[in-house]
């Protein structure tokens, strides 16, 4: 998996912007490359401990797709103050359809997970400078 230094900045400001609560959103890319971040609203009532993607960026985002946009590869979010493993929430919430999970904690630190059938499974990442 492959992403941008500048994608990663971005992940980590979304993330202190929106401290105490998580952000969220989508990544969009290309097979295992990601090249676009979609921010979203947390359109969770407990915003402090869990995320919901707005649906109706979901759902936008996806007609693009269909017109030829990137594809959705992923989603993010962040933890404000727990690791960046995937929560008991997280694991409920799986799809088990294969997409990349960024969970982004504490200290800028960011992981990479594949919603795979089996589960959460940790993917490396290369970074890239553009
Ligand atoms: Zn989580």
């Amino acid at each position: 998996m492959q992403i941008a230094k500048l994608l990663l900045t971005i992940l980590r400001k979304e993330t202190e912007a929106a401290c105490p609560q998580e952000c969220c959103g989508i990544l969009l890319g290309n097979g295992t490359q990601i090249i676009e971040i979609v921010p979203t609203r947390n359109v969770h009532p407990t915003p402090e401990t869990h995320f919901e993607i707005d649906p109706q960026a979901l759902v936008d985002t996806h007609r693009a797709a269909r017109q030829g946009g990137p594809n959705i590869v992923g989603y993010y979010h962040s933890h404000p103050n727990g690791p960046v493993t995937p929560s008991a929430t997280d694991r409920k919430l799986a799809a088990g359809d294969g997409r990349i999970w960024a969970i982004i904690g504490t200290e800028g630190k960011i992981a990479f997970w594949r919603d795979g059938t089996d589960g959460f499974e940790a993917l490396s990442y290369s970074v890239s400078d553009v």
